[in-house]
């Protein structure tokens, strides 16, 4: 049994986690997948607008249908960089191998022995939590750049509105 983590931010979940996802899928490397979702802590601020709860929900209900077993599981942000990796093997399934670009993350378990891939990226330029926050923040379209059941989760939770609303300045 062979398991896989998968950090990240997912503010919101985008079409390039998606991608990302299908082609760990895809290559067969892992039997079942950790979906961690970091600074779980955080919320309704500009670079953070959704709380854990929400990004739970916008990628269980992505993955539905996904082919393997998955968990998605919060992990709150701890202070000390060196501690970090502890405290995800505390609150998560065994994993085997960790997926991320984010050097910081890959520095991290590297550092711990694990074995870290790097995905390839699916239109960095263009797709980023940054860039559909603007998009949002801006009321231009970006709708198309997550998947379907992101787009409801967020309509639900009315985040379009709670992001300008934070945005403001008093
Ligand atoms: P993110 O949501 O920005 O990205 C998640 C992953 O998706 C990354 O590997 C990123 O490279 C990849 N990605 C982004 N856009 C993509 C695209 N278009 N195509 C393909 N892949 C794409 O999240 P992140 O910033 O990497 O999240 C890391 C989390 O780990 C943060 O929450 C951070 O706080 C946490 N962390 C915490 C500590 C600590 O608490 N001390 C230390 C290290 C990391």
């Amino acid at each position: 049994m062979k398991r896989g983590l998968y950090v990240g931010r997912f503010q919101p979940f985008h079409n390039g986690h998606m991608s990302v996802i299908e082609s760990i899928v895809n290559t067969n490397e892992v039997d079942e997948l950790i979906i961690g979702i970091g600074s779980a802590d955080i919320s309704h601020d500009i670079r953070h607008p959704f709380t854990a709860g929400e990004r739970v929900l916008m990628i269980t209900r992505s993955l539905d249908g996904l082919g393997i077993p998955f968990y998605v599981i919060p992990l709150e942000d701890v202070k000390r960089n060196a501690l970090w990796v502890a405290h995800v093997k505390s609150m998560v399934p065994p994993f085997n191998i960790v997926y991320t670009s984010n050097p910081l993350v890959v520095q991290l378990f590297t550092e711990a022995g694990i074995p870290v891939h790097s995905p390839p990226m699916h239109l960095r330029e263009s797709l980023s939590g940054t860039s559909v926050r603007k998009k949002m923040l801006a009321g231009d379209s970006w709708k198309e750049s997550v998947p379907q059941e992101v787009v409801s989760v967020i309509n639900e939770v009315h985040g379009i509105e709670r992001l300008q609303q934070i945005s403001k300045t008093d």
